[in-house]
């Protein structure tokens, strides 16, 4: 009796092994558009038809909050490195950390998700399309497969656009960054809640609608997540500080097996990004990476 117990059990523990299916991706691409300077201050009187319908299409939340000091550079770092500044050294607008990183790679940077992504899916393409030169030091350009800086971005605003249709239908990454500065030029101009800035705001929204239909003529949209977010708000002219207005960002995700119509209730920093991400394309992240994923799949 005794063995057929044994026996049994083994095929019941056999079974379970096999039920466990191996861990996967929840979608084979991931598109980020960053819109510098988008503070959570426009949401109530602004204009922007795309992102309000895509906010109904996926999960959002207004109140994501940036790593201290509320500049371009620790923040774009943190979305990429999954690690707040005092471990990453990023503290500034810098071309390197301020001062050593607890963790670094043979790049001496805390490893981005693209350094992940090189490390554990070499075969996968990556890449950016950015209007801000610096951030390409916070997104290890060693790590890319593709990155284009856009020159002309105030000039021709579309630039950005049609250099990221263009390189997502050529390459269909599996990850791709896009950086859009015009709001950022506003906040600093004009000023946060200037006429400038919120005229500004369905231009960037128009944009955003157009990549979004580069990546529907690509042939990858049913496969792939795509959020839109933030560095920092403004105040004034300015940003840096720990106003509300500085802190509170947007985050908008949608697509494959995101929750529809959802308002993100929990708590998002800079940093969760890009533990999201890693989540979508199943990437094993570091001891040192701080973010949590959001809770935000079906
Ligand atoms: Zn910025």
């Amino acid at each position: 009796m005794k063995k057929i117990l044994f026996a049994f059990a083994a095929v019941l523990m056999l079974a379970s092994c096999c039920r466990q299916a191996p861990r996967k991706e929840l979608a084979s691409h991931v598109i980020v558009i960053g819109l510098d300077g988008w503070g959570s201050w426009c949401m109530e009187k602004g204009q922007y038809p795309f992102i309000k319908e895509m906010m109904q299409e996926g999960s959002w939340t207004l109140l994501k909050r940036p790593v201290l000091p509320s500049d371009s550079g620790p923040n774009w770092a943190a979305m990429m490195n999954g690690t707040p500044v005092e471990s990453s050294g990023w503290y500034g607008n810098d071309p390197e950390p301020r001062f050593k990183p607890l963790v670094q790679t043979e790049h001496k940077n805390q490893p981005t998700f693209f350094h992940l992504m090189k490390e554990q899916r070499p075969a996968d393409e990556c890449g950016v399309v950015c209007e801000w030169g610096d951030f390409l030091n916070y997104a290890d350009t060693l790590c890319l497969d593709y990155y284009k800086r856009i020159h002309h971005a105030s000039q021709y605003p579309d630039a950005v656009v049609e250099e990221s249709v263009k390189y997502i239908t050529e390459k269909k990454p599996t990850l791709c960054f896009i950086h859009i500065d015009a709001l950022d030029h506003m906040g600093h101009a004009f000023g946060q809640g200037s006429d400038e800035y919120y005229a500004e705001l369905p231009l960037v929204d128009e944009r955003v609608r157009k990549i979004v239909e580069g990546v529907k003529a690509a042939g990858i949209y049913d496969d792939s997540i795509i959020m839109i977010t933030s560095d920092h708000g403004h105040i004034g002219g300015s940003h840096g500080g720990y106003s509300q207005l500085e802190l509170e960002t947007p985050f908008v995700i949608w697509g494959k097996g995101v929750k529809k119509n959802h308002e993100i209730k929990e708590t998002m920093i800079q940093y969760d990004m890009a533990a999201t991400v890693a989540k979508i394309l199943n990437l094993e992240t570091p001891q040192s990476w701080r973010g949590k994923a959001l809770d935000v799949f079906e």
